[in-house]
């Protein structure tokens, strides 16, 4: 899909969404749908880490989590997933990953890092953090009213870099920020760890492909 600006056309972006996956759940899903209608991004990509640097290491083997997001996204043409992290293997580096996928589409298409603001509020601990603005825009997703402070170093990158209007993310290919409140999905993947774990069911918090996945493999028991 393309827009135009000042008379010349210009694609209007890739948006891509980093996780753990562990296991992939409607909330991941239900906000790459509501940014697709919101935005005209030309599709979603969720990237499975390999190895998180923030977190503690996935009971799961990385393929196992893989094979779940494919199919998630298998019912959905927009989405897709990239295996990236997965065949690069080591920690997953986001700012690796973004200079890749940078150099891959070249200096002018727009790219589009959405994010819950969980992960945001954590980003100052992120290898070269400051650095991802360089390669992609931010569009953190919030539930309404939740408007939390953040640290200093945080605030500053936000004034900085914070868009006035929605509309920069498909203009320009990279360094802004985007708040946009969704519905919120209370759903995580520990969440369902814990309830399949003390063996209570996890239907309708993730899709059925994937919910016969982790039966048929036996995961989180
Ligand atoms: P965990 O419970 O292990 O922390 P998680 O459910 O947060 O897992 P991740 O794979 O860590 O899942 O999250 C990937 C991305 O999706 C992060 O940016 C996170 O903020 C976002 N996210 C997670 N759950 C939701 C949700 N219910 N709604 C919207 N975004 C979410
Ligand atoms: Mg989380």
């Amino acid at each position: 899909m393309t827009i135009e600006v000042d008379g010349k056309v210009k694609a209007s972006g890739l948006a891509i969404m980093g996780g753990t996956f562990d296991p992939v759940h409607n909330g991941h899903l239900r906000t790459a749908v509501e940014i697709l209608d919101r935005f005209r991004f030309s599709g979603l990509t969720l990237i499975p880490c390999f190895q998180p640097v923030h977190k503690s290491r996935p009971s799961l083997l990385p393929r196992q989590r893989l094979e779940m997001v494919k199919l998630a996204v298998s019912g959905d043409a927009r989405l897709s997933v990239d295996s990236r992290e997965m065949d690069r293997e080591g920690p997953s580096y986001t700012v690796d990953t973004l200079r890749d996928i940078r150099a891959e589409i070249g200096p002018d298409q727009p790219l589009v890092m959405v994010l819950g603001m969980d992960s945001f509020l954590s980003l100052p601990m992120w290898l070269r953090w400051q650095e991802l603005i360089r390669y992609a825009h931010l569009l953190v997703v919030s539930r309404p009213g939740w408007e939390p402070d953040f640290v200093s170093e945080l605030s500053t990158f936000c004034e900085n870099y914070r868009a006035k209007s929605s509309h920069e993310l498909q203009c320009a290919p990279s360094g802004r920020i985007w708040f946009e409140t969704l519905t919120p999905l209370a759903i995580s993947s520990s969440m369902i760890r814990a309830l399949a774990y003390k063996n209570e069911s996890i239907a309708y918090l993730l899709p059925e492909p994937v919910q016969a996945y982790i039966e048929q493999h036996q995961l989180y028991r």
